[in-house]
């Protein structure tokens, strides 16, 4: 079958044929529908070096993101899960024993650094290819939703849907604020999700107009770039400052900012992998603001992540390609070109 091959560090992707998976004990074999491309697969493949951390060791399968139909069941693996269903995988894979990983919470699984990978797509193969084998209890059922645009739920959905319900508590009551930095495909789908779980005043900041007028047309309040920006995003606050502030970017800057908007007692939570630094010191942060990071989601949320897509509440924006352009949709993630989530469709869309 095709793939997207991940063959050596600091290497571009290649398309090539690969064996068809088979499902192993407790596995299930599915055909994909659609795979998104992350921006942490560029710095899988681009930027990180043998043994640093966070790199996945070649080759594997690119895709992280994936949904598909059910074609074939392992061994052992209940038939309550139906040929032909349609199913979102949840990517994250612990050692399935430890108190985090019962719970679901397996990107937090207390034997990670003793694992051979991280997720599905992220050190063992997964969903850029025309089949994909996954661990049955990673698979959430879609129902009769579509299942190409729901693929970037997986992360692009999860992740900030992780963060915001752990922030909830700060969005609590009349009057609140939320600040989304970076409206790629995460900030704008969190945009969405702060709308329907929150009763806040959403403020979005993007360098791209574009990104912008997205956000607005989804009901948040926006900020460009530029030295106002800070006294800009603190003005709609009513110079109170933000409740809680998601920087899907994490680069110094962003951060900077997050960190200059924040009202006391306002929870400041990284998401973006970028890896900027912030002091945090008693006379440089408002009184009792939290700075936090977190990282993808639970299996549970996206679960009910589902039931938001199915109830109509989120809906990622795609571009899709064909498994002949899937090399094409990195090389313009790369560049900056796509807006929202590229989506392989290795069946035909
Ligand atoms: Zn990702
Ligand atoms: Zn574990």
């Amino acid at each position: 079958m095709r793939a997207v091959l991940f063959e050596n560090y600091e290497q571009f992707p290649s398309l090539t044929d690969v064996p068809r998976p088979r499902p192993g004990p407790g596995e299930v074999l599915l055909r994909v529908a659609g795979a998104g491309a992350c921006h942490s697969d560029i710095s899988v493949y681009r930027h990180f070096k043998e043994g640093q951390p966070g790199a996945q060791k070649p080759p594997f399968v690119l895709g992280h993101e994936n949904s598909g139909w059910v074609e074939e069941l392992g061994e052992g693996v209940s038939d309550r899960i139906k040929v032909g269903e349609s199913c979102l995988v949840y990517g994250p894979i612990g050692c399935g024993l430890c108190r985090k990983c019962v719970q679901g919470v397996e990107t937090y699984c207390e034997n990670a650094d003793s694992l051979p990978y991280l997720a599905v797509g992220l050190g063992r193969d997964g969903g850029m290819a025309e089949y994909v084998s996954v661990p049955a209890h990673h698979l959430v059922p879609l129902g009769d939703a579509d299942p190409i645009d729901a693929a970037p739920l997986s992360d692009a959905g999860l992740t900030p849907y992780h963060a915001i319900k752990a922030t909830l508590p700060h969005l609590a009551g009349g009057g609140r604020h939320a600040l989304v930095i970076g409206l790629g495909g995460l900030g704008q789908i969190g945009v969405q999700i702060l709308r329907a779980l929150t009763g806040a005043t959403v403020i979005a900041t993007d360098l791209k107009a574009e990104a912008r007028e997205y956000a607005e047309r989804h009901g948040a309040v926006t900020v460009g770039g530029g030295e106002h920006q800070v006294e800009e995003i603190r003005e709609i606050t009513g110079g109170k400052g933000v409740d809680a502030a998601f920087d899907f970017v994490g680069a110094a800057p962003t951060v900077a900012t997050a960190a200059a908007c924040l009202a006391q007692g306002g929870r400041l939570n990284v998401v973006g992998i970028a890896g900027g630094t912030h002091e945090f010191s008693f006379f440089t942060n408002p009184y009792e603001a939290y700075v936090t990071n977190t990282y993808w989601g639970s299996v549970a949320e996206l679960w009910e992540l589902v039931d938001m897509y199915r109830a109509g509440q989120i809906r990622p924006e795609v571009e899709r390609f064909s498994m002949d352009d899937a090399l094409e949709a990195y090389r313009k993630l790369e560049a900056g070109e796509i807006f929202g989530r590229a989506v392989v469709v290795p069946h035909g869309a």
